[in-house]
């Protein structure tokens, strides 16, 4: 009797180093590994047919991945998702600037400020008249654009958007009643709980009395 069948032989092919998402994302060594379908023979493999698939293997923890985790670099995808990020917050800061008219010069203080430290990019007055101009074509509102592009940001996202929209919403003083309304809607659209959202007001109103307290003794000791 002759027993014939197929079945699947792994071949280690070639070698180099990878960043390894279970090993924290730190180089180590892997093996490309490629699965190919073989006719047997009394159980030996003779005639390699069809390949069955690739994988890349990790030396250290054994993990094993699509291939394309070869050409993936985590740091230059965290610096992209970090400018998307900060652009995003952009948008939605002019979109609050702007819902009462032309924004305030206190507010365009607040917005580019803020931008900065978010993108590590100076935001030009220029920027600021296209990022109006471009605000005021599109049909979206503050919570709707929330909605649409930042769906599913981490609640330290969440926190940071809020913060910087309410920044610059209180930029030229206390919040007007639109104002309250838009950033509601924003902190629903953002599926930010309320007492999330009163925790931040209360944080953001301990440090304004504290700078003033600051400030007051300040010009005490004068
Ligand atoms: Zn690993």
């Amino acid at each position: 009797m002759i027993i014939f069948g197929t079945r699947g032989v792994t071949f280690g092919g070639h070698a180099g180093e990878f960043n390894c998402p279970r090993c924290g994302w730190s180089r180590q060594p892997y093996q490309h590994k490629t699965v190919r379908r073989f006719f047997t023979l009394y159980f030996i493999p003779v005639i390699p047919l069809d390949k069955l698939g690739e994988y890349v293997r990790c030396m250290t923890c054994g993990g094993t991945y699509e291939t394309s985790i070869l050409t993936f670099d985590p740091q230059a995808e965290n610096d992209r998702l970090r400018s998307e990020f900060a652009q995003h917050v952009r948008c939605l800061m002019v979109l609050m600037a702007i819902i009462e008219g032309d924004p305030s010069r206190a507010k365009i203080e607040a917005l580019r400020r803020i931008s900065q430290s978010l993108s590590g990019a100076e935001m030009t007055p220029a920027d600021v008249e296209r990022e109006i101009a471009l605000a005021r074509k599109g049909d979206l509102d503050v919570s709707g654009y929330a909605r649409e592009r930042l769906s599913n940001v981490t609640d330290i996202g969440k926190e940071t958007v809020v913060r910087a929209v309410l920044s610059v919403a209180q930029a030229d003083g206390e919040l007007s009643a639109r104002e309250e309304t838009e950033i509601a809607d924003l902190v629903r659209a953002l599926g930010m709980t309320t007492a999330h959202y009163r925790g931040i007001l209360a944080e953001i109103e301990e440090e304004r009395e504290s700078l003033a307290h600051e400030q007051d003794e300040w010009e005490e000791s004068d």
